[in-house]
């Protein structure tokens, strides 16, 4: 099973995908990271990106696309992988079901509205003393916008300004509608309601998984 998470920022995608690679053992894939290591690593394909970057070029979707490929058949992701900041159009999308064909997908959208993701990143605080990271409406410090641990001032983070967060959810639906409508014609798109808690959204994703993997268990046996 490929999972293929989708999320405006604020909408917890990163936390969700880390709690379902946990639950379910599938890995996650996330597209940063995987660039990032092959670099560290310098394998012969983080150095093709890293020369890339050097030049200030971006990484070619071959290379990108190379890495995932090395990446998903491996034998931990023999069972399901979960993809994160991957595809950002349907080149890739379709690119993803060329290297895998065989898989079944599911690409999983944690929805949030505009404005609830403007009132939970313009909520964040962070510490700028311990990185320890707050949220004045659902994990507000002791005191009054200090640290709990170093009693430093919080501070708002330039990228959760309510600008910044504007240009991101911008550039967040331009990539997504495209991939929203690929996936809904081929009958694989979910829309998780990401306004409640996370324990409630990981149970509403886990129950659509669960769903899904018995019934594609049950294609597999009458097959
Ligand atoms: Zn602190």
């Amino acid at each position: 099973m490929r999972i293929i998470l989708f999320g405006p920022p604020g909408s917890g995608k990163g936390t969700q995908g880390n709690l379902l690679e946990k639950k379910y053992g599938f890995p996650k894939i996330s597209m940063g990271d995987l660039l990032r290591s092959e670099v560290q690593d310098g394998t012969p394909l983080g150095k093709e990106a890293e020369a890339k970057m050097n030049r200030g070029e971006l990484v070619s979707d071959d290379i990108v696309v190379k890495m995932i490929k090395n990446r998903i058949f491996k034998p931990e992701c023999q069972k399901g992988y979960i993809m994160d900041g991957f595809p950002r159009d349907i080149s890739q999308a379709q690119r993803l079901e060329e290297i895998d064909p065989a898989s079944e997908e599911m690409a999983i959208e944690i929805y949030l509205s505009d404005q609830a993701a403007l009132n939970r990143l313009g909520a964040r605080r962070v510490c700028p003393d311990c990185d320890a990271i707050y949220n004045l409406i659902n994990k507000p410090p002791k005191k009054d916008e200090t640290c709990d641990v170093c009693e430093e001032k919080l501070m708002l983070r330039d990228d959760d300004k309510p600008g910044v967060i504007k240009d991101r959810l911008k550039i967040y639906h331009e990539q997504t509608e495209v991939l929203i409508e690929y996936y809904s014609r081929k009958k694989v798109y979910f829309r998780i309601d990401g306004e409640e808690t996370v324990e409630s959204v990981f149970q509403h994703i886990s129950s659509l998984l669960d769903k899904e993997l018995a019934r594609s268990q049950e294609a597999e046996v009458t097959k």
